[in-house]
């Protein structure tokens, strides 16, 4: 459907402008990331934009030491692997997303909870870069 395309569009549009986009239902107040014109849960057509403060913690994660070949573009192997986790935003909604500025050298010591910050990583051959999601220990 054409409006699923534009609700991506509108979530990566807003990462480039490094803000977190979605929407909450006018209805009954529920939150989507991203944004949603009819609510999942009472099926309602009216909500507003929501901008994410893009704070939250650390809700799973696993440290990936095989990246996929875009990955590896982006310097990671087995010897400088990297973090995924999902993190639950303080307005409720789950996202998934890579986590920096971790201590990935005894993964099992990584705390769930974890209090974390919205940034983005930029990726890319120079010129054509594209942002990309990330979140980091909040100091
Ligand atoms: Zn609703």
């Amino acid at each position: 459907m054409s409006d699923c395309k534009l609700e991506t569009k509108t979530f990566f549009q807003a990462i480039e402008n490094e803000a977190l986009i979605g929407s909450r239902c006018l209805n009954c107040g529920h939150i989507s990331l991203p944004q949603r014109y009819i609510c999942s849960r009472c099926h309602s057509n009216q909500a507003e934009r929501l901008e994410f403060a893009g704070t939250g913690k650390l809700a799973a994660y696993t440290v990936i030491y095989v990246p996929a070949t875009d990955m590896v573009k982006a310097g990671y192997d087995s010897k400088n692997p990297y973090m995924v986790g999902i993190v639950t935003l303080d307005e409720g909604p789950r996202i998934s997303a890579q986590i920096l500025d971790m201590d990935l050298s005894d993964p099992a010591k990584i705390q769930i909870g974890t209090p974390l910050k919205m940034t983005v990583i930029e990726r890319g051959a120079e010129g054509q870069t594209k942002k990309f999601l990330a979140f980091k220990p909040l100091e």
